[in-house]
Parts: C-alpha cells; sequence; structure tokens
C-alpha cells in the first residue's frame, strides 16, 4: 500500500555523520565534546567514524543522544579475510548503524550491488542499521540514467525480502553532490526518493527512512528536509564541525 505523503505523521527525521577517513584522537576528543552539548531533539542522530575510533566514539558519547557506527563492513562472517572487520565484531563495540555501498567504496574497491547488498544482510543479522547508499556519477545523471542506476543497485538489495528491507535506511547521494559543493536541488532529490520509495513500497517497505547526501550543510538542510521523501540526511564534510552538524540536527 502506498501511503500518500502528508496524510501520515512523518517518520521520525535521521542525521547521520559519515567523518570518512579524518581525525585523530585529539581531534574527535573535540569534535564529541562539541557533539556532547547537543540537548537532543526530535530526530534520531549518529556519527560513523573510521573503525580505529569506535572506542573514543562509544566512550565519548555515552549517555548522549549520538548513537554511532562504522563506515563500512565485511560480508562475511568470520575468518580469513585479512583486514576485514565483521558486523559481529562491529555489533561488540557497540554499534548500532553502519554504512554500507558508499560510493567511495564503490569507486576505490570495487564493491558490487550484489557485495553490497550481502553487506546489508551481515549486518541485520548482527543486530546493526545498515544504512545502504546509492548514487549515480555525473556522467550516468547527464546521460539520464539517474532512476535506472539507482534501480539496478537497490535490485539485490530488495532481494533480501521485505523482512530486511523495513529494518534498513536507504541514502541516496548523487556522487556529483559529494565533496563537491553542489546539492542537488530539494526538487531534484526529491524525484529520485519519490522514485526510491515507490521501489521500496513495491516489497512492502515504503515507511523506510531515505536520507540525501551530497554537500548538505547547515545553509541547505532546511530546505531539503521540507521536501516529503527526504527524511534526514547522511553528511561528510559538514559532520567535522560540531556546530555545523548541530544546525544541520537542528533544522
Ligand atoms: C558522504 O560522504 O556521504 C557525503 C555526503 O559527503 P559530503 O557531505 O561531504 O558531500
Amino acid at each position: 500500500m502506498h501511503i500518500m505523503p502528508g496524510l501520515v505523521a512523518r517518520k521520525q527525521r535521521l542525521v547521520i555523520g559519515n567523518w570518512k577517513m579524518n581525525g585523530s584522537l585529539a581531534q574527535n576528543a573535540s569534535l564529541l565534546d562539541g557533539l556532547r552539548a547537543y540537548p537532543g531533539g526530535a530526530c534520531d542522530l549518529a556519527v560513523c567514524v573510521p573503525y580505529p575510533y569506535l572506542a573514543q566514539a562509544a566512550y565519548g558519547l555515552h549517555n548522549t543522544a549520538f548513537g554511532f557506527g562504522a563506515q563500512d563492513v565485511s560480508q562475511h562472517d568470520q575468518g580469513a579475510y585479512t583486514g576485514d572487520v565483521s558486523a559481529a565484531m562491529l555489533a561488540d563495540m557497540g554499534c548500532q548503524w553502519v554504512l554500507v555501498g558508499h560510493s567511495e567504496r564503490r569507486q576505490h574497491h570495487a564493491e558490487t550491488d550484489q557485495q553490497v547488498a550481502n553487506k546489508a544482510q551481515a549486518a541485520l543479522n548482527a543486530g546493526l542499521t545498515p544504512v545502504v547508499c546509492v548514487g549515480e556519477t555525473l556522467a550516468e545523471q547527464s546521460a539520464g540514467h539517474t532512476l535506472g542506476v539507482v534501480a539496478r543497485q537497490l535490485a539485490p538489495v530488495l532481494a533480501l525480502g521485505a523482512d530486511a528491507v523495513n529494518q534498513l535506511v536507504v541514502a541516496y547521494e548523487p556522487v556529483w553532490a559529494i565533496g563537491t559543493g553542489k546539492t542537488a536541488t530539494p526538487q531534484q532529490a526529491q524525484d529520485v526518493h519519490a522514485a526510491i520509495r515507490a521501489s521500496l513500497d513495491s516489497v512492502g517497505a515504503g515507511q523506510v527512512r531515505i536520507l540525501y547526501g551530497g554537500s548538505v550543510n547547515a545553509g541547505n538542510a532546511a530546505s531539503l528536509f521540507a521536501m516529503p521523501d527526504i527524511d534526514g540526511a547522511l553528511v561528510g564534510g559538514a559532520s567535522l564541525q560540531a556546530s555545523e552538524f548541530l544546525a544541520i540536527a537542528a533544522a
């Protein structure tokens, strides 16, 4: 059943910071101090940090409004996968969230759509919430292939079935907007989110939260969040400054 936007209460918004490969113990300490000052609000909040700093995030965000997680996870449960980190290990560290299929993983590590779906399933098996990232490159957008690319990326995820899909989060991140300062207009993003919503709906998961990511900042967050199918944001660069990230959360 498709529920018309506006006829139901909005889903709880979600804002997740992606620190990428940034930070140090000292820099993180001051960033976490800034986040700890946030009194909490009407949205869910989390940061996804580099593996070595998971313990620091767990300690620094204890008893705050923030959850935390990792930026990738192995599709395998355990064994001879040198350098990989399993979902069970992330859960053991107290993570609630994990990004899967970020475009930088797809680009630099040749992750396939099927591997991304496998990672999402591995995360779910360990009780984590995977944030499945999808999005088209500039060339794909220019060729008018945005919806086709996103549908192709999502297909193996949707094949996990309604029970699985209902427990995850999707992040639409046009690659041309990531770290470039070029944000999709609210209407451009809404159009893709509506298409993603329809495909989620077709497997009985129309209420899954769909985040927008790509140069979100304190200045553009409110207009993006005003769109009916944008349920929050995945924030890269702007999550490295507590004041900027908290301004996005407040939006
Ligand atoms: C990201 O890394 O997921 C991202 C959206 O980055 P930025 O906000 O810097 O564009």
